[in-house]
């Protein structure tokens, strides 16, 4: 590696002295050249947060983009009679990039400090073992899974619905780049379940590197657009993995408009018996598809989507009655 430059070579022996760069994979060492290069921990920690979050979102995206333009895949499509337009992926691509431009740019340069702060490694070299960040990582999607299904369901109650949850619903049958089409006050509050636990474990253990962070955010970011795609296919991961939620479980949230309030795992709404209106519909439609054996696809594909009718019009009414619900809860007290 060679730096030039008096700033580099200042930001060099400041941050890495004593460091041995022979020791360093190529991984690492593009980690200090990064950081050289910026020559300041809080742009380059805050750029590169934000750099990753576009590339990964939109790049994940990309992929359902061209599989909703490609017939073949309405086989596993959940809601098959709904495919989004062009024109509405652009209207909310656009939506995204403005809220990730006017709300996410100008907090970002905030993460740095508050990270050190915290006791968090940033440009620190080498990065830690894959044995100390896997159950890190686990940690990070267990607490976020049990804060966005209590946040969500608050979220779901009178005027927190009306004016802030209501624009994530526009869409009844989501598509991958609808996972972050949410008011900004949203964004805030589910926003807090995947960076909060890091700090917490970052502040209780001292031990955490961003790397981590980052591969959570990686995974986590996979898990919320590919839970919107839309599609269930035979290989997706919750027919592999039975709790892991997927597209099959959140894609009901949005048809009904109840239910299944979670992210990552279907343990809560099973506990907590949120996911009873979901298993009566799976139940329904299995049943239906059991006693047609005979009949054609097309006619097994008619009388399911009468039971999706069915439960999208309960889904209208629903929703209606949680903007008229206090926040609380319980009771429906009229808001004006
Ligand atoms: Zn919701
Ligand atoms: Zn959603």
């Amino acid at each position: 590696m060679a730096f030039n430059g008096t700033a580099a070579t200042d930001v060099l022996t400041e941050l890495y002295a004593g460091t041995d760069f022979s020791a360093l994979s190529w991984l690492e060492q593009s980690w200090v050249a990064w950081y050289v290069w910026i020559g300041n921990p809080v742009i380059a920690t805050g750029l590169m947060s934000f750099l990753l979050h576009e590339i990964v979102y939109f790049g994940r995206s990309i992929p359902w983009i061209i599989i909703d333009a490609i017939p073949y895949f309405r086989q596993w499509k959940l809601q098959p009679n709904k495919i989004p337009t062009p024109a509405e992926q652009w209207a909310c691509t656009k939506q995204v990039l403005f809220s990730h431009f006017t709300i996410e740019l100008p907090a970002i340069w905030l993460f740095h400090p508050t990270a050190e702060g915290l006791g968090m490694q940033t440009y620190q070299v080498p990065f830690p073992a894959l044995k100390t960040m896997a159950p890190q990582i686990f940690f990070f999607f267990f607490f976020e899974d049990f804060f966005h299904f209590l946040a969500h369901q608050a979220l779901h109650t009178g005027v927190l619905y009306k004016h802030i949850h209501k624009i994530h619903h526009k869409y009844s049958a989501p598509f991958g780049l609808a996972a972050e089409y949410a008011h900004p006050a949203e964004v805030f509050i589910l926003g807090t379940g995947t960076i909060l636990g890091p700090l917490l474990y970052c502040y209780f253990t001292q031990n955490l590197h961003i790397l981590t962070v980052y591969i959570w955010i990686v995974l986590r970011l996979f898990q919320a657009i590919d839970a919107h795609s839309g599609y269930d296919f035979p290989w997706s991961l919750h027919n592999i993995i039975p709790f892991w939620s997927g597209a099959e479980h959140h894609d009901f949230h949005h048809m009904a408009f109840t239910n299944n309030f979670s992210t990552s795992f279907r343990w809560w709404d099973r506990i907590f018996g949120t996911d009873t209106k979901y298993r009566e519909y799976r139940a329904r439609v299995d049943a239906a598809k059991g006693a047609m054996k005979n009949a054609t696809k097309e006619q097994q594909d008619a009388i399911e989507r009468k039971l999706m009718a069915e439960v999208e019009a309960e889904g209208v009414i629903a929703e209606a009655e949680a903007e008229a619900r206090g926040v609380l809860g319980g009771k429906k007290t009229k808001v004006q």
